[in-house]
């Protein structure tokens, strides 16, 4: 596969202006392929985590190519209906979602995730066995990086501790349930095959308890590079521990279950650019700020997260590098990249924000009365937009003037 190149990405800011989100179809396609291909001899499925990014065209191409979905909202299990995805090829996993939204669910014929004792209770309360349902535990590993994005450890919110397995089984015999499937999702950087495999091996002894399972789901936290020298994944190497592994427990389980993972940066991150142009550079006594027309209101990962996102000069790629911190338009502190090394940058220059793929657009909001950008896609050699622009109008839809 080839990369997208530079050129591509100008002609898309000078087909549909900027800010603009251009996604790379064939790098989706790839990252899947690649993804799915690490697991050999063992029965993988994959449901994207729509939460990443969810234009529908982008959910097409990859229903295109054979995944499910992971849905974290009655709303995004809509979105995913809508996009041609059957009812069964959605897993719903909420938290702390209303029982209301969990029976719309079911009702529609979509797999459900429970990830609390008390919904389970009143899930098997009015289901019993009727309808089969996965269940999410903690095991407590605390996956790597930044602790905003480790939903593992003891305090989170997610799951059901490993810890309350009694409880569990009580429920479950209460109500002669029929649990289909064990979930993790340790969180959202993992470092290596070894955290993976701890959470997995407590998920396995769990197993035995469950005649019923149909499946295992690993959840997600592949890692992406978002610079150079970045430690990724290595999706191959974790693939063919994880599929050993899973083989002696299928083993030993009795039955060849299916493996799953939900994976949603992995897939999309490396194919998303954001493109800005630079309104301003702005030499003060210390530094000198690159402002942009976008912002933390298009891509909030820098501040939320503190996350890297490497940013090019595509409009002067040979220009003399300097220091530059690039800044966003809004009236906050929205520093997008700091003290960068970047091509020489001028006014009127496109930016390169890549790794934009994952919970960037998906992230985005109306602050400061901004409109969220337009979407393009490149894929088959060819260029579409995907998403106009917002308008004014859109912002003041659902506004009631009383006075
Ligand atoms: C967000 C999420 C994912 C995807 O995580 P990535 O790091 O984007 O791969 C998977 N499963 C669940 C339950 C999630 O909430």
């Amino acid at each position: 596969m080839k990369e997208i190149q530079s050129k591509q990405l100008l002609a898309a800011a000078t087909e549909y202006g900027t800010p603009l989100y251009v996604y790379h179809g064939e790098k989706i396609e790839s990252q899947y392929n690649r993804l799915k291909g690490a697991f050999k001899g063992v029965n993988v499925h994959l449901h994207y985590a729509m939460k990443a990014l969810n234009n529908i065209n982008i959910l097409k191409i990859i229903k295109g190519l054979g995944s499910g979905l992971d849905a974290v909202s009655i709303q995004e299990v809509k979105l995913g209906l809508r996009a041609g995805f059957k009812a069964e090829e959605i897993m719903y996993t909420p938290n702390c979602v209303s029982f209301d939204e969990i029976k719309e669910a079911v009702e529609m014929g979509v797999m459900i995730n429970i990830d609390n004792i008390s919904i389970l209770d009143r899930f098997g309360h009015e289901f019993g066995g009727d309808v089969p349902c996965c269940i999410r535990l903690n095991p407590h590993i605390m996956a790597g990086g930044n602790s905003n994005i480790s939903v593992g450890h003891i305090d989170s919110k997610f799951g059901i501790s490993i810890y309350q397995l009694r409880h569990v089984q009580r429920v479950v015999e209460t109500h002669k349930m029929k649990i289909n499937g064990l979930h993790m999702h340790t969180g959202s950087d993992i470092l290596d095959a070894d955290v993976f495999l701890r959470g997995a091996e407590l998920l396995f002894d769990a197993a035995h308890q469950f005649p019923d399972l149909e499946f295992m789901d690993f959840g997600s936290g592949f890692k992406v590079g978002y610079k150079e020298g970045d430690i990724v994944t290595d999706i191959e190497a974790i693939g063919s521990k994880i599929s050993k592994a899973f083989t002696a427990f299928c083993s030993s389980y009795g039955r060849e279950l299916e493996l799953w993972f939900e994976p949603g940066k992995f897939i999309v991150s490396e194919a998303g650019s954001l493109l800005v142009e630079v309104n301003v550079v702005k030499t003060t006594t210390s530094t000198v700020f690159a402002g942009v027309n976008s912002g933390q209101n298009h891509l909030i990962r820098p501040m939320f997260y503190d996350a890297y996102h490497h940013i090019e000069n595509i409009s002067n790629p040979k220009g003399t590098p300097r220091l530059y911190s690039v800044v966003g338009y809004i009236c906050e502190t929205d520093t997008l990249g700091y003290d960068r090394q970047i091509a020489e940058i001028r006014e009127g220059d496109i930016l390169r924000i890549k790794n934009a793929g994952a919970y960037a657009f998906s992230m985005s909001n109306n602050y400061n009365a901004r409109l969220r950008p337009a979407e393009a896609l490149l894929y088959n050699g060819e260029l579409n937009l995907i998403r106009r622009q917002e308008t004014l109008e859109d912002l003041t839809r659902n506004e009631i003037e009383i006075l």
